[in-house]
């Protein structure tokens, strides 16, 4: 009996959000609304949407010991994360700094600080949480070596869900590892590098396959998504539920997480998925990432 059905090993950032009339110009300042500070960071994101819907959700990463550190800590309680597996102190919080002029277009600055300092040894320090999973999910924003260890680290018979983001080259043991997997068109791209074999979503998910995971799910925003397995090598394609979108802020995480919790309850790729495109499209029709995560009751 496995204690969590999902641990999350990721990011937490305190998203510092600024709305301005324009934008800065190099060497310019110009002045905004009042400062707005939100939980953020995709690990946290993701161990949020998990546990609002329901899942027994534990999250390994790292804040800073500031008031950050403590906001994060307190939405992720709040949400009923269990966060004895995030580790504080060694260097601020990670921020990100965000600019937002009326049309919505943003600029970010992201100090990944304490999110760089969860390191290999913190993960096998967390052996015990690592092992009390069904199915583990990572991104990018910490280290590559950390989420290299992760996969080494996995209780055998447990599931990786992998979302690469933001983009990185990974090696062949991660990617071998994927169940599925995760990848918007964006990131499809730069995985596959400049020359995408073909031009449909299909195309890019056997092309990604090629590489090595067991599965590949694509999320095409107001299309929903595609997934598709090496072990029947046939897409199927999960139409999402039309919506009148908000802000898409924290989507993709709440879609990633969904399809992670509902793995770990047994369920094939494709209902998972089904799932999964409901939540996501719940999280884009409210504003902000984790405070627009549906319930299992709101769903
Ligand atoms: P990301 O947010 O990572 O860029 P996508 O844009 O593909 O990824 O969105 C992830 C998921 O969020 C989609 O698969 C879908 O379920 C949901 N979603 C995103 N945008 C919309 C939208 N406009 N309408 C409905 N669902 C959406």
């Amino acid at each position: 009996m496995h204690a969590y059905d999902l641990l999350v090993v990721g990011s937490a950032n305190a998203d510092l959000v600024i709305g301005v009339e324009r934008r800065p110009a190099p060497g310019e300042t110009v002045l905004g609304s009042d400062l707005a500070v939100h939980p953020g960071g995709k690990g946290a994101n993701q161990a949020v949407a998990a546990a609002r819907l329901g899942a027994r959700t534990a999250l390994l990463a790292r804040v800073g010991d500031d008031a950050h550190g403590r906001l994060l800590l307190e939405s992720q309680r709040a949400a009923g994360v269990d966060t004895a597996g995030v580790l504080v102190g060694g260097a601020p919080t990670g921020v990100a700094l965000i600019t937002v002029d009326p049309s919505g277009d943003n600029s970010i600055v992201v100090s990944p600080g304490a999110n760089a300092r969860l390191l290999p040894a913190d993960v096998r320090a967390a052996g015990s949480l690592l092992a009390a999973a069904r199915v583990v999910s990572v991104q990018l924003e910490i280290p590559l070596e950390t989420v290299a260890e992760v996969v080494r680290g996995m209780a055998p018979g447990a599931r990786l869900v992998l979302n690469p983001s933001p983009p990185a080259p990974l090696p062949a043991e991660v990617l071998a590892a994927c169940d599925p997997l995760v990848v918007n068109e964006h990131e499809a791209l730069t995985i596959l590098g400049e020359q995408p074999p073909g031009a449909s979503p299909e195309d890019w998910a056997r092309s990604l396959l090629a590489l090595g995971p067991r599965s590949v799910v694509v999320t095409l925003g107001a299309a929903g998504a595609l997934v598709m397995d090496s072990r029947t090598d046939s897409g199927v394609r999960v139409p999402s539920p039309r919506v009148d979108a908000v802000d898409t802020t924290g989507a993709g995480d709440a879609f990633t997480a969904a399809l992670a919790w509902r793995l770990s309850l047994g369920e094939e790729l494709p209902p998972a998925a089904a799932l999964a495109v409901r939540v996501g499209a719940a999280a884009v029709t409210t504003r902000g990432a984790q405070d627009s995560y549906p319930t299992a009751a709101e769903l």
